[in-house]
């Protein structure tokens, strides 16, 4: 059951629905989409929406009141809640590490419900530690409140990898971090998501980290109703109504222009003696930064320059909606 796709899974959500007792409205009514297999869709939407409670329905915790899941094809609703859970990650904002357990512990919960032997263990600890950028001889053997909270977060990402599961499903997850530990957490969760390609759900309410990290975006109202569902560069340049332009804010255009690095640009060679230079990985709202800051209207790059002129005609391309 899902352990023949541990490289991601498609999730369909059909009319899916939860009302909690007591509660006149739905917190959820009739959500109906499709998450491709290996694909990082954001949920944004404002506090009280619904987004935890969608979550935690496709994992169970929550149990729908109407409407079906599937994950791979399977009727998620069909299996035992236990099982269902060793094969979808979580990840929470408040982490939830046992403070009794070493990080070591922590992260071989799921793979000793599954009676791994000890040295696959040890050895997929020491692993996922390497990958989330800890050193396992210095941390292993550690307890929680011995980490940073960022180093935390990561302990958190790296217990939700730990089975190798189909399905991730991240709720806020750098929600709790200062802004240079979260753009870190972001930077290495995106190296990670591209070697990966786990199906995951990530549910923010910044507008920002969900263009970042984002293959798609649905951006959700009242009781988790889907205002738009489309890629970064399509809702930037097309936002579906006054509702979703409101997330977009006043910067659509500089938020497309960092969808785009300079290397994508394909730099042409030039004389470049004199210029600022930036690096190919920046982006070309960076590259803009760096010419305003300088009052120059050129910057070199790896290999030749770039012009104001340039990165105008390519947020032309980017509105024609082709990324
Ligand atoms: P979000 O994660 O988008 O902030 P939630 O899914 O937590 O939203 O909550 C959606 C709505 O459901 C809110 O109005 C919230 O008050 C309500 N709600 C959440 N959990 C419960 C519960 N256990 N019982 C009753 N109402 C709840
Ligand atoms: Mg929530």
């Amino acid at each position: 059951m899902l352990d023949h796709m541990t490289g991601g899974a498609r999730i369909e959500l059909d009319n899916l629905t939860k009302r909690y007792p007591g509660q006149d409205a739905p917190a959820v009514e009739n959500v109906s989409m499709e998450i491709p297999a290996g694909e990082l869709v954001v949920f944004v939407g404002p506090s009280g929406c619904g987004k935890t409670t969608t979550m935690k329905m496709i994992n169970r915790l929550i149990e729908p009141t109407s409407g079906s899941i599937r994950i791979g094809g399977e009727d998620v609703l069909a299996l035992p809640p236990d099982e269902l859970r060793r094969h979808i990650g979580y990840v929470i904002q408040q982490i939830g590490l046992f403070p009794h357990l070493t990080i070591a512990e922590n992260i071989a919960l799921v793979p000793n419900l599954l009676r791994w032997p000890k040295a696959k263990i040890q050895a997929r600890v020491d692993e996922l530690l390497t990958l989330v950028g800890l050193d396992a001889g210095t941390y292993a053997g550690r307890y929680p409140k011995q980490l940073s909270g960022g180093q935390q977060q990561r302990v958190g990402v790296a217990r939700a990898l730990a089975a190798d599961p189909p399905v991730m499903l991240m709720d806020e997850p750098f929600g709790a971090t200062d802004p240079i530990t979260r753009e870190r957490l972001q930077n290495e969760f995106l190296r990670l998501q591209r070697e990966l390609r786990k199906t995951i759900i990530f549910v923010t309410h910044d507008f920002e980290e969900a263009v970042k990290l984002g293959d798609r975006i649905a951006v959700l109202r009242e009781r988790s109703r889907i205002a738009q569902y489309d890629t970064p560069a399509r809702i930037l340049a097309n936002p579906a109504d006054d509702y979703v332009a409101s997330f977009v804010g006043g910067d659509a255009t500089l938020k497309r222009l960092a969808l785009i690095t300079v290397a994508e640009l394909r730099p042409r060679p030039g004389d470049a003696a004199g210029l600022p230079h930036v690096p190919g990985t920046a982006t070309l709202r960076q590259a803009l930064d760096v010419m305003v800051a300088n009052a120059v209207q050129e910057v070199a790059c790896d290999g030749g320059t770039l012009t104001f002129a340039e990165i105008c005609a390519a947020a032309g391309r980017a509105v024609s909606g082709v990324r």
